[in-house]
């Protein structure tokens, strides 16, 4: 037996009836093939159906004697086949004639453990529902990714779902779908996870095509969707690296009034709100196809479709404060230079800020409640979800000057912080100021500091060919290497950065930081890390800002006020007429 196609089917006889009948008529000789059948304890006649059907394949019923969802289907049904490959139907699919003998082929040559997945088309003789425009939408973009992408991309296309097939032995090594956790939703995601991580390698064939023709009702839908949030928080606590590929993230990241709105929405005295809105829907469904109402009662429908789903997952996350904590926290960063003593003659005096001024921005921090985190912990959330703290912020300093060990490192360490320092490894000065020893960074490294590499010798990476661009960025990662210190951080010099440079940080380092200001969330680039300067003449507002929002508002509304005069200034000396000046529009 050559291939198996593995069906679970739950109260729907006759679309099982039409998926079984497009199956017997494969382009596969029958004797290579078979159909194994999983009734999940229907109660409309399916079994009896099935009893009385003749196919010239061979066909496998398999009862269940409880509902026990899709994955544990799935696993009865897989366990009960015979095919060397394994093939994952619905039953409200219909198999192209070819379906079949298109998977068979795509697994012969390569690699042994593949999996392939074939596209599902929708019907075109759906009824115009919201439910299944709806779920054709998300069909289409989906498969678009697949078809437009040279291979599946990782973690979007880690899913083995309906018309998807692999080696029994892959399955059974894999110990398929999981059916406590994702017993009814998710089990495709978590299993396409689980199957990426083990290196099989997944491949799209568009010829092996299905049909999807089932459409949900509504009350179906509404429930499918809440059940699908809530088990989306699990599969992202199991999973913690797909939490950026789910819409969550994307709350997390907009403006403060709509995290608000969508929490109020989410929450259960919002309930009235959303089952009138449901409602309106439900009514302009009926609207002529292309009416301006019937547009906008589609919209309504995706809403009350993502509050259903924020619903559910606030709701098995325990609150909408814990579902924000879980998506994120917005980590700011800032960037300070050198901490030192600035005098008149001092070269570049905006790098240096007072170390009594310094210590009075960290005092302010630990006042706000900020704990101080290191660019590897904010890795390591983000990978491996490992908790940080409630506000975290991360220091940075760049260049690596040697006041940094006088003045700043011992008020850091004084008031229980850490930073990370991003340092220049082929000098021994810059602008006009010494630069750390290797020795005291291994000395700062011991002692908890993070240390990140900011190139050799401190040039603007974009203006370089790739021989050089390449030698101060994996030279600056090896001088790293040998001393020890193992950086994961690099900051571009000067905060540029173009395609050329960002692929050299990317070879050499995990995560890279610019100077472009704003927070940093989950589905922030993890090359483009954003940071903010602080400058001498900052205020504890300014930081508090900075800390707060990733910039600081004050801080642009006075140098803007800043130029202004300036070109006052200029054109007064220029025209000698203070009224002149006076008049914007010169
Ligand atoms: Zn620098």
């Amino acid at each position: 037996m050559k291939i198996s196609a593995v069906i679970s089917t739950y109260n729907r006889r006759d679309s099982l009836a039409q998926c079984l009948s497009t199956l017997s008529d494969q382009d596969l000789p029958p004797h290579e093939y078979e159909a194994v059948v999983v009734v999940d304890r229907s109660n409309d006649g399916t079994v009896e159906m099935l009893r009385g059907l003749r196919t010239s394949h061979e066909l496998v019923v398999v009862v269940l004697e409880e509902n026990r969802g899709l994955a544990a289907a799935r696993n009865a049904g897989a366990s009960r086949a015979n095919g060397e490959i394994l093939l994952f139907l619905d039953d409200d699919l219909s198999c192209d004639r070819h379906l079949l003998s298109a998977h068979l082929a795509a697994h012969e040559g390569g690699v042994a453990e593949k999996l392939i997945m074939g596209p599902i088309l929708p019907a075109s003789d759906r009824p115009l529902r919201f439910a299944s425009e709806e779920k054709d939408t998300e069909l289409r973009k989906y498969f678009e990714s697949l078809s437009g992408a040279a291979k599946p991309q990782w973690p979007d296309h880690a899913c083995v779902g309906a018309n998807c097939s692999m080696r029994r032995s892959t399955f059974s090594k894999c110990d398929g779908y999981d059916e406590v956790r994702f017993a009814r939703h998710m089990e495709d995601v978590d299993l396409g996870v689980r199957l990426w991580k083990r290196g099989v390698k997944f491949r799209f064939e568009p010829r092996a095509t299905t049909t999807h023709r089932w459409c949900q009702s509504k009350v179906q839908d509404w429930k499918y969707v809440e059940a699908k949030g809530a088990t989306t928080v699990r599969l992202c606590q199991k999973h913690p690296e797909l939490r950026s590929r789910f819409g969550f993230a994307d709350v997390v990241s907009a403006p403060a009034w709509t995290r608000g709105a969508a929490g109020v929405l989410a929450s259960a005295p919002a309930y009235s709100v959303i089952l009138l809105l449901r409602t309106l829907a439900t009514l302009s469904e009926r609207m002529p196809h292309r009416s301006g109402v019937r547009r906008v009662g589609f919209r309504i429908y995706c809403l009350c479709r993502s509050v259903a789903i924020l619903a559910g997952a606030r709701r098995e996350a325990g609150s909408w404060r814990a579902l924000l904590k879980f998506f994120g926290p917005r980590l700011p960063v800032l960037l300070y230079h050198d901490i030192g003593l600035a005098t008149p003659l001092t070269e570049n005096p905006n790098l240096t800020i007072h170390p009594i001024v310094f210590e009075r921005h960290v005092r302010c921090l630990r006042r706000l409640g900020y704990t101080s985190i290191s660019a590897s912990q904010w890795l390591d959330w983000l990978e491996n979800g490992t908790p940080i703290p409630d506000k975290p912020i991360l220091l940075t300093f760049d260049d690596g000057f040697a006041n940094l060990a006088e003045h700043a490192l011992p008020i850091l360490v004084r008031y229980g912080f850490s930073a990370t320092i991003f340092v220049i490894t082929g000098r021994s000065s810059w602008v006009g100021r010494p630069l750390m020893t290797m020795d005291q960074i291994k000395h700062w490294f011991s002692g908890g500091f993070e240390i990140g590499g900011h190139s050799q010798t401190h040039p603007r990476l974009t203006a370089l060919g790739a021989s050089a661009l390449h030698d101060q960025v994996s030279g600056c990662r090896k001088d790293l290497d040998e001393a020890g210190v193992r950086p994961v951080s690099f900051a571009y010099p000067k905060g540029l950065y173009d395609k050329e440079v960002r692929s050299a940080a990317d070879s050499n380092f995990r995560i890279a930081f610019t100077t472009d200001e704003g927070l940093n969330d989950l589905q922030t680039d993890l090359l483009l890390m954003r940071r903010t300067s602080v400058l001498p003449g900052d205020t504890l507002l300014d930081i508090l800002l900075r800390a707060r929002f990733g910039y600081s508002a004050v801080y642009k509304v006075r140098t803007r006020l800043r130029l202004r005069s300036r070109i006052r200034d200029l054109v007064r000396r220029f025209y000698g007429n203070p009224n002149v000046a006076a008049d914007p529009s010169v």
